[in-house]
């Protein structure tokens, strides 16, 4: 098998022709490596490249072949977002402020592919501590769109979704607290899955907002993405949110077809996004339809301040979470006669604009300025959004939405008004809100860059979702061919 053909495997693909024998895992890896090695100067989609630890996890991968030892994850080389903890490696958070600091310990979700045979090729690219819509606000600069490198691939999770589009890894960790990887992989033409709030345990992904942090993955297509998502979920004593779902098996079923389901439009979302993406979820529903599901329309009017909640919170939980980041605990430390100096100092020039625009917002939405009565007053908000998206679960199975509002924008597009990238969260945030999951998968293309859909369920709704995706994806498939990569 030729470098290239080594590159067209899918993680299932490739797990099968370990088995088989027909190729070691250190053939796979180097197949990646140099695909790495060749596109990464121009896309930037890593931070940090880990090939030594690689090979070592190869060769045992090898040794547990010849032992007739082959894990669900044999060989497979994946890349981490760079906010997920993997010890002796550096961990950055795109940020100034960890510079310098190597974690000692791992994320869990690390630990469990590691230990099922992955491959780690490196760390991923991310807007600083995964705040941003467009992988730009990184100190080690902007991730290019593999597909076009005019374009951004999204954000926070831009590098996981551009490693996977090129591919320079078979799949990637991500995470997801507003949208983070769902956006990314629909500008780049790839499947995110944001399982159930506390699918896969968050310990060692760096706390964003606690309380909407998801750990996701981006893979090439739906089948990869159960596989994978089957090896993470489970229970982990040290995060004491993580759901009691081990040994669930995402890919039974899954060509069992989506006869019956009940799918549902939003009322009004086309007024939200561009022709493309209206023309995306359109033949979505109808490719769907045409396979049996019921397709109706539904109001959700609470979509309209999801966005405003979600900034509110996720603001207001942030200020919280990088309280920790004093100079004195972690990463860089500025000069300075007093621990007061030394904390402004290393703040001051550690984090970015937009990290201190959210710790600002968070920090004066929990102020006393405001006794306090904002931030309950936006959790009461947050409470009625789930209770109306809960009981619209109990009357239709599956929300279908646009992902985005369209394909993916120019890098700089937001250069004068950083803040109107808030908005292209619009679809993705309620997810989040709620702790339901959702799936982003490509559903065509404007001409020249892809766009993907979402399709969205309750809590552990995750089989049945996975069901319609998987469904989806193979009417949609010739459709993404034909509408992208024309220009
Ligand atoms: N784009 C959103 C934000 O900037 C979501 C980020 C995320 O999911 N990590 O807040």
């Amino acid at each position: 098998m030729k470098k290239n053909d080594i590159l067209d495997l899918t993680v299932c693909e490739i797990v099968r022709v370990v088995r088989k024998r027909e190729l070691s895992a250190s053939d796979i890896l180097e197949a990646y490596i140099a695909s790495a090695e060749k596109t990464d100067t121009e896309v930037n989609a890593y931070i940090t490249k880990t090939y030594d630890l690689a090979r070592a996890q190869a060769r045992r991968a090898d040794e547990r072949i010849a032992d007739g030892d082959v894990p669900v994850l044999c060989g497979v080389p994946f890349a981490v977002k760079d906010n997920f903890a993997v010890s002796g490696v550096p961990m950055t958070c795109a940020s100034e402020i960890l510079r310098g600091f190597v974690p000692p310990y791992s994320a869990a979700a690390y630990e469990r592919a590691a230990e099922a045979g992955g491959l780690l090729l490196g760390k991923t690219n991310l807007d600083e501590f995964a705040m941003g819509s467009s992988c730009e606000k990184s100190v080690f600069g902007a991730t290019k769109n593999p597909l076009d490198r005019k374009k951004s691939p999204g954000g926070s999770s831009g590098g996981s979704a551009a490693a996977v589009a090129i591919p320079s890894a078979a799949w990637a960790l991500a995470s997801d607290t507003g949208g983070s990887a769902r956006q990314p992989a629909a500008f780049c033409g790839v499947c995110a899955v944001k399982p159930t709030y506390g699918a896969v345990p968050r310990y060692g992904l760096t706390e964003f907002a606690s309380s909407l942090d998801t750990v996701c993955t981006i893979t090439r297509d739906v089948r990869d993405s159960a596989y994978v998502l089957e090896t993470l979920v489970g229970r982990d004593c040290r995060d004491m949110t993580s759901l009691d779902l081990a040994g669930t098996k995402y890919t039974e079923g899954i060509e069992d077809g989506v006869k019956g389901l009940k799918i549902a439009l939003v009322n009004g979302w086309e007024d939200f996004v561009d022709d493309a993406a209206v023309k995306c979820v359109k033949r979505t529903a109808d490719v769907l339809r045409k396979l049996g599901a019921d397709i109706v329309t539904v109001d959700v009017p609470c979509l309209g301040e999801a966005v405003e909640i979600y900034l509110t919170v996720s603001a207001a939980e942030a200020s919280s979470n990088l309280a920790r980041y004093d100079g004195i605990r972690y990463g860089k430390k500025a000069d300075g006669e007093s621990v007061a100096e030394i904390m402004k100092g290393t703040r001051s020039g550690g984090f970015g604009d937009e990290v201190k625009r959210r710790i600002l917002t968070g920090t004066y939405v929990l102020s006393s300025v405001l006794t306090g009565d904002y931030y309950r007053r936006i959790k009461a908000a947050q409470a009625e959004v789930c209770r109306r998206i809960y009981d619209l679960f109990g009357k239709i199975d599956i929300l279908l939405m646009p992902t985005t509002a369209g394909a993916a924008f120019d890098i700089g597009s937001f250069n004068e008004n950083p803040t109107d990238m808030y908005g292209s969260d619009r679809f993705t945030v309620i997810g989040n809100l709620t702790g339901c999951p959702a799936i982003s998968l490509p559903a065509g293309g404007d001409g020249h860059m892809p766009v993907g859909v979402m399709l969205m369920g309750d809590r552990r709704s995750e089989p049945m979702l996975y069901r319609a995706a998987f469904a989806a994806e193979a009417e949609l498939k010739e459709f993404v061919k034909g509408e992208t990569g024309n220009e």
